[in-house]
């Protein structure tokens, strides 16, 4: 039986991948929803309890409701019992972690590599829109990321060695540090919330201290370009998810002339 696995074609993989990485996206919508509202409200909410309800009519869901894509599209957005549209983000984020896995495992095999860096995107994808909704970047997942990459580089399972992963999370810690310093002499305000400065500490541990520079400048310039097109938000605009999509580009262009040139390569 495991001989027959070995020989599966990439293909069924990449759509194991992708199958798992939506029932992780429905998990998302979870933890999206409810980790913001454990750490803000006094609640008796945790992940796993009390089960999937609609938050507008409090049913409990039954499981065909909790399919990920398949439930959304057969009930056509809106809840089984009461009719009230269902919020899109979830939709969104089940798709988005389905193309992370099936990327993953399509581009590195089904490979321990894979999962690390599944693992990874996921979890990034869930800081961005925490990030979006609620302006916040909990501890619980920005730390666990961070040492994560500090873990994973002292195994060789990352892009870069241990001691760059120490330095890159201390360099991207001290950067953000000093920049919101600079932005609070400037302009007399926070730009910057703590998690800011714990997530770009987790980017450098995972991608080393010669990517930070490309990563603050394409942040920055699309942190810019966010705030312009969001003129009508009612809060600022956060930086996490800026940060979010300057690690997919790096990650993805890492290979390319002009980031080398940036990362000083
Ligand atoms: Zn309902």
């Amino acid at each position: 039986m495991i001989a027959d696995f070995a020989v599966m074609p990439a293909a069924f993989w990449v759509a194991v991948a992708a199958l798992w990485g939506a029932m992780l996206g429905s998990f998302m919508g979870v933890v999206v929803y409810r980790l913001p509202r454990m750490m803000l409200e006094d609640t008796e909410l945790n992940l796993a309890w009390p089960g999937s309800h609609c938050p507008s009519c409090s049913s409990a869901l039954h499981w065909w409701h909790n399919l990920p894509v398949i439930s959304y599209v057969l009930l056509r957005g809106r809840c089984g019992f009461c009719q009230a549209p269902i919020g899109r983000v979830n939709l969104l984020m089940e798709i988005a972690s389905a193309l992370i896995w099936a990327g993953a495992v399509a581009g590195l095999g089904a490979t321990p590599q894979a999962l690390v860096w599944g693992g990874f995107f996921s979890a990034l994808l869930v800081l961005l829109v925490i990030d979006w909704q609620t302006m916040l970047l909990p501890d619980a997942l920005t730390l666990p990321l961070l040492w994560a990459g500090l873990l994973l580089a002292s195994v060789g399972a990352t892009a870069v060695k241990l001691n760059m992963a120490v330095w890159g999370a201390a360099t991207g810690y001290l950067a953000l540090y000093l920049l919101a310093w600079g932005f609070k002499r400037l302009r007399g305000i926070d730009g910057m919330g703590g998690g800011d400065l714990k997530l770009t500490a987790a980017l450098g541990a995972w991608f080393g201290p010669w990517a930070l520079l490309p990563l603050l400048l394409i942040s920055s310039v699309l942190h810019i370009l966010l705030a312009l097109v969001q003129r009508q938000r009612s809060q600022p605009v956060p930086l996490g998810p800026a940060l979010v999509a300057a690690a997919v580009l790096y990650w993805a262009c890492s290979d390319q002339a002009w980031m080398r040139w940036l990362s000083g390569a």
